[in-house]
C-alpha cells in the first residue's frame, strides 16, 4: 500500500462531499482534521527482563454527536496517519448509523505475534495509564479492532478501573461477556454488513442463492462473514485468505470445517482440498461478492481494472483507493462502503454501552434485532441519497453522515 496516505484518501473523501453539500468553509475545515491527537511512549517489560518501548496513539477525530468511539489497533505498519484516517471514518460510522456517538480510533505500533501473553498484558495496562487522561465514558471509549480482543479488553478495563477508583464497565467496548460484554458484539461487524447486502438485494431484485463470494481477511470480521453468509444472504463462499495466503475451492468451502482447521492451525492456508492462490490473485477472482475484510488500501489503480467482482461488500476499513473507486463505479459495480458495511461492529458496541448504563443485559435476539433495524435504516437512507443526487454509494454515505455532524457541530455553536 506504499504511496497511498489513509488519512489523505480519508481527507479527499471528505472534500468531494463538502463540495456536493456546499458545506461552509469554517465546517469543512474543522472536520478535514481531528479535534484532539495523543501520541505517547509506552515502555513494557519484557519477559526476558529487558524493556522495551512503543508507540501509541489516541485520536479523537469528532464529539459533535457524542463521545469518540472506536477500536484500538496493534499493528507494526501503524502510523499517526493510519490512525487519524481511521478515526475519521468513525466519525462518518457512527453518523451514518445515527447513533449518538462521535469518532476516535488508537493504536500502537506492534507485532502482536512477537508478544507473550504477559507481554501483550503489560502492554495493554500501560497504554491505559498513558491515555488514561484522554479516555472515559463521557468523552471517549474505546473498543477492538485489528490484533485486539476481548481480552485485551478486559486488562484495560480492569487498568482504568484501578486508576479512577471504581467501576467504569462503559470506559471501553468487545468486552468478555463476563465483564459487562454485549451478546452479539463478536459477530456483530459481519452480520450488520450481510444485513446491508439483504437489503441491497432487496432494493435491486438480486437473488443471492448459491451466488459466490470470495473474502480476504480471516480474522474477526472476515471469519464471521464466511460464518454468517449462507444463513443471512444464501451465498457459497468459495475463497478466502490470511496474511499467510489464500485458498480457493470454486464449488464453495465448507466452512464449519475450515474454521475448525484454522483454530488449530492459525491460519487457512494448506487447508485440504483446496486450492493455493496468492492474495493477490483472490482479490482478482470470478465471483458475485467480493468482501475486502483486512486492512485498508488493497483495491488500487493497479488492480481495480482485473477485478471481477459484481458486488464488493467493504468490510475492511478503507480498502478501496479513491482512483479505484471511480473505475468500480464506471464497471457498474455495487459497492457497499466500509463505514456504512461495517457499521455493525459500532452499533452493538453503543448497544454495550446502554446496556453499561443500565446495568440490565439484553439477550441475544433483541441485540439481532435492533442491530438489524439500524443497519437496514442505514443502507436505506444512503441508497435513497445515492438515487436522489446521481452518486455512487460512497458518497451517498458520505452526504448522509457528513450532513448530520455539520448539523451537529453548527447547532454546538462551534462555527458560524
Ligand atoms: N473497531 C470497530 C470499527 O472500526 C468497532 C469500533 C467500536 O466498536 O467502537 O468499527
Amino acid at each position: 500500500m506504499d504511496a497511498i496516505n489513509p488519512f489523505e484518501m480519508a481527507q479527499r473523501q471528505l472534500d468531494t462531499a463538502a463540495a456536493k453539500l456546499g458545506l461552509d468553509e469554517g465546517t469543512h475545515m474543522f472536520l478535514r482534521n481531528p479535534q484532539h491527537e495523543v501520541k505517547v511512549n509506552i515502555p513494557v517489560k519484557m519477559d526476558d527482563g529487558t524493556t522495551k518501548v512503543f508507540q501509541g496513539f489516541r485520536i479523537q477525530h469528532s464529539t459533535a454527536r457524542g463521545p469518540a468511539k472506536g477500536g484500538l489497533r496493534w499493528h507494526p505498519d501503524e502510523t499517526v496517519d493510519t490512525v487519524r484516517a481511521l478515526a475519521t471514518w468513525m466519525t462518518w460510522k457512527t453518523s451514518v448509523v445515527d447513533i449518538p456517538l462521535g469518532g476516535g480510533k488508537g493504536g500502537v505500533i506492534c507485532d502482536p505475534k512477537t508478544l507473550s501473553d504477559s507481554e501483550k498484558e503489560r502492554l495493554a495496562r500501560a497504554y491505559i495509564r498513558a491515555v488514561s487522561r484522554d479516555i472515559g465514558t463521557l468523552n471517549d471509549v474505546p473498543a477492538p479492532d485489528v490484533n485486539t480482543t476481548p481480552q485485551i479488553m478486559a486488562w484495560m478495563m480492569d487498568e482504568f478501573e484501578a486508576i479512577k477508583e471504581g467501576s467504569y464497565p462503559g470506559i471501553i467496548t468487545g468486552k468478555p461477556l463476563a465483564l459487562g460484554g454485549s451478546k452479539g458484539r463478536t459477530d456483530a461487524t459481519a452480520r450488520g454488513g450481510l444485513f446491508t447486502v439483504r437489503e441491497a438485494a432487496k432494493n435491486m431484485n438480486l437473488d443471492l442463492k448459491g451466488k459466490s463470494m470470495v473474502i480476504q481477511g480471516f480474522g474477526n470480521v472476515g471469519r464471521y462473514c464466511a460464518i454468517l453468509a449462507e444463513e443471512i444472504i444464501g451465498t457459497k463462499v468459495i475463497a478466502v485468505s490470511d496474511e499467510y495466503g489464500a485458498i480457493l475451492k470454486e464449488d464453495g468451502l465448507d466452512i464449519d470445517e475450515l474454521v475448525k482447521f484454522y483454530e488449530r492451525t492459525g491460519s487457512v492456508k494448506d487447508f485440504p482440498g483446496t486450492k493455493a492462490i496468492s492474495n493477490a490473485e483472490l482479490l482478482e477472482l470470478e465471483c458475485y461478492i467480493l468482501v475486502p475484510a483486512a486492512i485498508e488500501g488493497v483495491i488500487t489503480d493497479k488492480n481495480v481494472n482485473n477485478l471481477k467482482a459484481k458486488m464488493v461488500l467493504e468490510l475492511a476499513n478503507g480498502p478501496t483507493t479513491p482512483e479505484a473507486d471511480d473505475v468500480l463505479y464506471k464497471k457498474g459495480v455495487f459497492l457497499i462502503p466500509d463505514f456504512l458495511a461495517n457499521a455493525g461492529g459500532v452499533t452493538v458496541s453503543y448497544f454495550e454501552q446502554v446496556q453499561n448504563t443500565y446495568n440490565y443485559y439484553w439477550e441475544l435476539d433483541e441485540v439481532h434485532r435492533r442491530l438489524d433495524d439500524k443497519m437496514t435504516a442505514a443502507f436505506q437512507a444512503v441508497y435513497e441519497m445515492a438515487q436522489a443526487e446521481k452518486v455512487d454509494m460512497r458518497q451517498a454515505a458520505y452526504l448522509v453522515a457528513v450532513k448530520r455532524v455539520a448539523e451537529a457541530v453548527k447547532l454546538r455553536g462551534w462555527v458560524s
